[in-house]
């Protein structure tokens, strides 16, 4: 802490204050300046500032460490992940927690589920106690309502949260649900919150009506220092001047807590707002400013809902919402979390050989970025390869099961050497889908200007995506190279701090050189999709929802048209279609199709039998899950 003293101070109180603080166990420095004289004060010592504030001759205190220590992120750097169940909160994911308000029927609750799950919510959430303002409105089914949360949350494989009121149930409660809720108006009873962070499992803190962060955080850290290791911020709304929603959301809250902690915040925009039309926007945003997911209230019939019926969303706006919040998600760098199929969970993560992902490029690729997103949960090891072909060829000897390649750029096209080596290689199969927004940064030495560049290197790519920012510099040199990433290294090796490289924030971080400036692609929609190849003899992810096929068509007039109507008649969304020449072939072409996968699978293996009869030669490349369906 730093102690500013009077300007009259006398040298006997001085003395007082430093030997009370020594008495204490600080370490004290006296630092005299031009205008004002103060103390350091420096240990780790538990104790009230007013004490030392109230002593003759001092002006006023200044705390420089946070009362919160295992809250803090100067305690733990990186981001933590909650994991519930299957479910994983914080990191690149968004996840989102939606269910009733309260559990009101069996019925009720199992319904909610199934809206819940289809529309891609990860969790469920129920009150089975409510804390409500008045005494005579609707109290919750108690324990009753727990059981009937936890059967529907196992019925559709959603983990369950509800809130708890009481700190003697604490051990009862843990039996039911997957995440303890401690709600806004009990976020200071401290006797909960030890009893709760003494049960080890997560917990949802939200903030109280009139909490300010730090109130929130040294909640937190009450949890914490209990035993739980897992506490995930709510943000909910607090109360302002403002009386035209119940609450005012405090979006700002958002960035400011993920730089003070390292803990996942999420956001109740329900609660927030207490009106059902501002629940979808304010939900947007708090995703654009960085939550890690959203709490939300949905119902059937919400105008039958036994509490809070008119800030919860009707079923079609919630599937709208998280439709929107797909494609919003890669813009800020995240993508909506899904609950995969069990057979799916286990194909990702089951294996002994999973370890191993190839991608092409150097550390630091645009690639190996969507290794490590595809595969958050496993943590595999990705392996750089040369070129595109030596991918296939890991994946194809056995070296790695699998492989990721990139296919295609939403500003450049198609990346028509992997769709050849797709039909080089027919023992190889698409097995999953990952979008990645492309960010390209300007990365040089530590503390060099701009105008200080003489050279920029780049693949052509990386070059012709920023050239609105090179155009603005005609004096700096733009240098085609192989590799974005291997860009960086070129210009790290040569320690010569005039030159430059656009690629990841990754490749800054992976050799060691500093970002010059950060998001200089000229047009910030720039996205590149990523297909994850595995051996044919990998089973086919239970959760496709999308099949890349490929075929070539007999030489009459209409082939095309009639292989389209094939997909016309069984009713299958097309996605792309694209022609390439056949190889070897002069002038023969054949068609790639991305076509949605419906519910019923037959509609989609039909149409793949009568392609192949009415075609020279057809191929499905693969089946696999697609995001943002959308877009
Ligand atoms: C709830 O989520 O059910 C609830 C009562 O919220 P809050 O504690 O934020 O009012
Ligand atoms: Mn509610």
């Amino acid at each position: 802490m730093v102690i500013v003293l009077n300007r009259s101070i006398r040298e006997s109180d001085k003395a007082a204050i430093r030997s009370f603080l020594e008495g204490r166990g600080f370490r004290v420095r006296e630092i005299v300046g031009e205008e004002e004289t103060i103390l350091g004060a420096v240990g780790l010592v538990p104790i009230d500032f007013r004490e030392v504030e109230v002593l003759p001759g001092v002006d006023r205190v200044i705390p420089i460490s946070k009362p919160y220590k295992l809250a803090s992120r100067e305690f733990k750097k990186s981001d933590t992940v909650v994991q519930v169940g299957p479910v994983r909160i914080g990191g690149q994911r968004i996840a989102v927690i939606a269910g009733p308000c309260a559990v009101e029927s069996a019925e009720q609750i199992r319904e909610t589920a199934r809206i819940a799950r289809q529309s891609g919510a990860v969790m469920l959430r129920g009150g089975a106690f409510k804390p409500r303002t008045s005494p005579y409105s609707f109290q919750g089914l108690g324990e009753e309502g727990l059981k009937l949360l936890r059967e529907a949350g196992r019925a559709e494989g959603l983990p369950v949260v509800s809130e708890i009121v009481s700190a003697d149930f604490a051990e009862r409660m843990a039996e039911y649900v997957d995440m303890f809720q401690i709600g806004t108006r009990n976020m200071q009873n401290f006797d909960l919150l030890k009893r709760v962070g003494a049960i080890a499992k997560p917990v949802l803190l939200k903030r109280g009506l009139a909490a300010t962060v730090e109130d929130w955080l040294m909640a937190a850290e009450y949890l914490l220092a209990h035993g739980t290791d897992e506490v995930i911020l709510c943000e909910r709304g607090i109360r302002t001047f403002e009386t035209y929603t119940r609450n005012t959301l405090d979006i700002s809250a958002i960035p400011v807590v993920k730089k003070l902690s390292h803990l996942p915040v999420i956001v109740d925009p329900s609660h927030a707002t207490g009106i059902r039309d501002k629940v979808p926007p304010l939900a947007l945003a708090a995703i654009a400013a960085g939550a890690d997911g959203l709490l939300v209230e949905i119902h059937p019939r919400p105008e039958e809902a036994a509490s809070d019926g008119p800030q919860s969303l009707y079923p079609e706006q919630f599937e709208k919402l998280m439709r929107d919040i797909d494609v919003l998600a890669p813009v800020v760098g995240k993508e909506i979390a899904r609950l995969p199929e069990p057979e799916a969970i286990a194909l990702r993560s089951g294996s002994e050989s999973e370890g191993d992902v190839a991608f092409q490029g150097e550390r630091g690729a645009f690639s190996e970025i969507a290794v490590h997103r595809y595969f958050e949960r496993s943590g595999v090891r990705a392996v750089p390869c040369k070129r595109f072909r030596d991918v296939f060829e890991a994946v194809l000897s056995g070296g790695v099961r699998h492989g990721v390649i990139p296919i295609e750029n939403s500003l450049a096209g198609s990346i028509h050497e992997n769709y050849d080596l797709l039909i080089q290689y027919p023992d190889i199969r698409i097995i999953g889908e990952q979008k990645i927004r492309i960010i390209h940064n300007l990365i040089g030495f530590p503390g060099v200007g701009v105008d200080a560049l003489k050279r920029i290197y780049s693949h052509p790519q990386g070059l012709a995506q920023c050239a609105q920012f090179l155009e603005s510099y005609p004096a700096i040199e733009g240098v085609p190279y192989y590799d974005t990433a291997a860009s960086v290294a070129h210009v790290a090796r040569s320690k010569r701090p005039e030159w430059a490289a656009i690629a990841s924030a990754e490749a800054a971080a992976t050799y060691g050189l500093a970002i010059l400036k950060a998001g200089i692609e000229t047009n910030p929609r720039n996205y590149t999709r990523f297909f994850v190849i595995a051996r044919a003899e990998e089973p086919v992810p239970a959760d496709a929802n999308m099949a890349s096929v490929v075929f070539a068509t007999r030489d009459k007039p209409g082939a095309l048209f009639g292989c389209l109507q094939v997909l016309a008649d069984e009713s299958l969304n097309m996605h792309k279609l694209e022609s390439r020449p056949i190889l070897g072939r002069p002038w023969e072409y054949m068609f790639y199709v991305d076509v949605e996968i419906p519910e019923d699978r037959r509609r989609f293996e039909r149409a793949a039998e009568r392609l192949s009869a009415e075609t020279e030669s057809f191929r499905i490349l693969g089946r696999y899950r697609a995001h943002s369906l959308g877009t």
